[in-house]
């Protein structure tokens, strides 16, 4: 449906500069903290849209950032969609060779990239022919000369603050998004103007993450997962006051940030919330009296860390998601008939992924293909479908034979739901270990380690870890006469050659045979249930190694 009248996001930007002109967006960058208004915002991205059309992108192309969270990253986020390109965002925290992969996947035309992430894309760009023809723009005042980037001031500077923004229908892709599964290439997930639109409007709602214009939003989850969970579009729906972490920030950056701007509401992995947990314990003091809500996701949230927020007076709401699902699914509000409930009943029910979102419906169908009953016991696979749940991979055609049925996404949780309709993850089916919110290939690793001479069989599984909620650990089993430790030391030298560090596993123990299923696979649950101690993982993460933006 055309002619603005279709479900796209240039409503959201077009409100928020007419209701909110003086409104702020703040944001913490590697030149110092940086302040603008919507009206300022608006027509910056008017210049970059423009500065755009005279590089000569065109409806349907698609414009690449590797950054952080800063305002200049927000700027694409409506400046690109809505001349009806399209904003990919690549995560730079992923191997080289799934960088290389993507942007030619992509087939990004330009691509913004952050100074201090530039080393990391010159890297992955060296000698690799899926970087032809792509050209990059530094996000600051100075150019990159390793790129042969032009600063994005530069870039935007003689442009007008005019633009006028088209008509697009609702089916117009507008973002893009990859996601690592458990074999093969990284798949994209494109977001259609609609999606977006439904999701935000979906975010409004009082049992989504709904805000207002007095609220001061801090997006910690990094807009290269899924819009940062989208709150940059629904902050800027509801005329909010958007601030954002900058580059790598850590605990007292982020104290600091929600005691200087106000900040309201926040959203991250459990790893952030439990770093500033830490970082409070520690003795620092960080005022935390403006904070009402915390949303945590993208992994699941600790009771205890839930239960530490609330003495503080910070709502937590857990919710899950998926790249598919742009990204919330579920959250977890506390229904209105359990809130004379008792404190450990409500927390229980709080630590739950939580209640499916307005807008969208599921099924969990159990081994013998039967939905379950609602009954917090049984358990099975989650489907999901709605308005802003990708309907297929982009390009990708046998991974949508596998991931699809009867229309709904085959999410890979599997999940209980109670009486009262939440729905907690027990495992997933999916070989894939998270650890600090980023996905790492057990698959990619076992046949990295399975290349080793004297190597038979290797198996990674997720141990669970306090922190990172997983790490990687590698279960080998070797010929005999193999020199162990030299095997190791070469294993894991190797490793982090290919890989980023924090992809190398904690540790790798050597097992006499990899317990196998019925059809003679590797079973990753009994191997889990055999040999899974935490303490192989115990604080074996040294901070540098660590994805960074946590
Ligand atoms: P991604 O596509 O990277 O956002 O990852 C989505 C997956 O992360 C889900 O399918 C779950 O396996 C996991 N996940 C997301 N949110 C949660 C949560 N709150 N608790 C547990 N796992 C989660």
């Amino acid at each position: 449906m055309p002619g603005g009248h279709a479900q796209t996001l240039r409503p959201f930007m077009w409100r928020a500069e007419r209701l909110y002109p003086d409104t702020e967006i703040v944001s913490r960058t590697h030149e110092g903290r940086t302040r603008h208004t919507y009206a300022e915002y608006a027509d910056r991205t008017a210049r970059l849209a423009n500065a755009l059309d005279d590089y000569g992108i065109e409806r349907g192309d698609r414009v690449a950032t590797f950054c952080w969270n800063h305002t200049r990253h927000f700027e694409t986020y409506f400046g690109v969609p809505n001349t009806g390109a399209q904003l990919h965002t690549i995560n730079p925290l992923l191997p080289d060779e799934h960088i290389q992969y993507i942007v030619d996947d992509a087939d990004d035309e330009i691509i913004f990239v952050d100074p201090s992430l530039a080393e990391k894309i010159a890297g992955a760009a060296e000698g690799a022919a899926e970087f032809d023809g792509v050209d990059f723009v530094a996000m600051g005042s100075e150019g990159i000369d390793a790129l042969d980037a032009p600063a994005y001031e530069e870039f935007i500077a003689d442009h007008s603050t005019e633009y006028d923004w088209p008509d697009l229908d609702g089916d117009q892709p507008a973002g893009l998004c990859y996601t690592s599964g458990t074999t093969g290439k990284p798949k994209g997930v494109e977001y259609t103007q609609s999606m977006l639109w439904s999701h935000t409007m979906a975010s409004q709602t009082p049992q989504g993450i709904p805000m207002e214009d007095s609220d001061v939003v801090m997006p910690v989850v990094p807009m290269f997962h899924v819009n940062a969970w989208g709150m940059p579009f629904t902050a800027a729906a509801a005329g909010a006051k958007h601030v954002y972490p900058g580059p790598s920030p850590d605990p007292a950056d982020l104290g600091a940030l929600i005691e200087e701007e106000g900040v309201t509401i926040s959203a991250g992995v459990p790893t952030v919330w439990l770093g500033l947990r830490e970082h409070v314990e520690a003795g620092n003091d960080v005022d935390l009296s403006t904070l009402d809500t915390v949303i945590i996701g993208g992994a699941a949230a600790p009771q205890a860390l839930i239960e530490w927020y609330d003495e503080r007076g910070v709502e937590v709401l857990h919710a899950w998601g998926m790249t598919e699902l742009s990204p919330i699914g579920t959250v977890s509000h506390l229904k209105s008939d359990l809130r004379e409930a008792d404190y450990e009943t409500q927390v229980n029910k709080r630590s739950k992924q939580g209640l499916v979102a307005p807008g969208l419906e599921f099924e969990v169908i159990d081994e013998d293909g039967e939905e379950i009953p609602w009954d917090g016991e049984a358990f099975g696979e989650l489907r999901i479908r709605g308005p802003w749940v990708t309907k297929e991979y982009f390009k990708r055609p046998e991974a949508n034979e596998e991931e699809f049925v009867d229309g709904w996404l085959k999410t890979g949780d599997v999940v209980t739901v109670d009486e009262d309709g939440y729905m907690q993850l027990v495992d997933r089916t999916k070989d894939v270990i998270k650890s600090g919110g980023e996905w790492i290939s057990s698959v990619e690793l076992e046949n990295a380690i399975m290349a080793y001479d004297g190597v038979s069989e290797a198996a990674v599984v997720g141990v669970p870890h306090e922190r990172w909620q997983e790490r990687p650990v590698a279960f080998i089993v070797v010929a005999e006469g193999v020199d162990r430790d030299e095997l190791v030391e070469r294993i894991e030298t190797g490793l982090r050659d290919e890989y980023p560090k924090w992809w190398v596993p904690d540790a790798v123990e050597f097992i006499d045979e990899v317990p196998k299923t019925a059809t003679g696979k590797f079973s990753k649950k009994d191997l889990r249930e055999q040999y899974g101690d935490q303490s192989l993982v115990d604080g074996a993460v040294p901070e540098d190694d660590a994805p960074e933006q946590e």
